[in-house]
């Protein structure tokens, strides 16, 4: 296979090959040059950060913001801060949610599917960090925005979502290359988008499972029907 470079230059810039990936990003590439993909996600063996690839035109292009690796100490903004922000951009964190990211019973670890690795909820000060997509940057919570953004164009389709309506859901979480998020059209139904390839998957669970059970594992608990 070619070679592939680095997007990051200022302070990565290296040229490597698909042999050099690790196990997973090596297979994906196979896959997804053999499927045509324009759009994934591969990790830069040299400096570990996420780079968008593109499978056709072999072309990666950054995904981070550039100080991902060598990030400088920020002030932190107070929670109250955080709030104001999100209200200024009409960013509405259902209620009931909000009160528990803010409370000390928060775990940020949920399982959500039985035998697989739990899903990561983000803290406010994460779901209110920037992130690139595509060039454009995004608060955490609004990355399915990007990613609705970057599938435009292409041969997308989902029996629950139009793009336009996952652009206006909220992430709340992630497991792996996964983005776990809330249903905007209920506020409640929890969905997962895979960043790699774009499909959207159900969840059993409800936005309310997370704080009704965060005192228990719902790996045992039945799934809410
Ligand atoms: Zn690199």
């Amino acid at each position: 296979m070619k070679e592939i470079t680095c997007p990051y230059a200022a302070d990565c810039g290296q040229t490597f090959t698909a042999n050099e990936l690790s196990k997973r990003d090596r297979e994906f590439l196979r896959y997804a040059s053999d499927k045509k993909m324009t759009f994934m996600f591969i990790y830069c063996p040299k400096c570990a950060r996420r780079i968008q690839f593109d499978a056709t035109l072999w072309k990666a292009s950054a995904s981070e913001g550039f100080n991902n690796s060598a990030r400088s100490p920020k002030k932190q903004k107070t929670p109250k801060q955080l709030l104001s922000r999100l209200k200024k951009l009409k960013i509405d964190i259902p209620i009931a949610y909000l009160d528990y990211l803010l409370s000390d019973k928060f775990r940020d670890r949920i399982s959500i599917f039985k035998d697989k690795s739990d899903f990561c909820l983000y803290s406010l000060e994460e779901l209110c960090e920037i992130i690139n997509i595509d060039g454009v940057k995004y608060y955490r919570i609004r990355e399915l925005k990007g990613y609705a953004n970057a599938l435009k164009g292409l041969s997308w389709s989902d029996k629950n979502f139009a793009l336009s309506e996952l652009a206006e859901c909220l992430s709340i979480g992630y497991e792996n290359e996964k983005v776990l998020f809330i249903d905007n059209s209920d506020n409640s139904a929890l969905y997962i988008f895979h960043i790699d390839g774009g499909d959207i998957e159900k969840t059993d669970i409800m936005l309310k499972d997370i704080y009704d059970c965060n005192q228990r594992s719902l790996k045992n608990a039945k799934p809410p029907r």
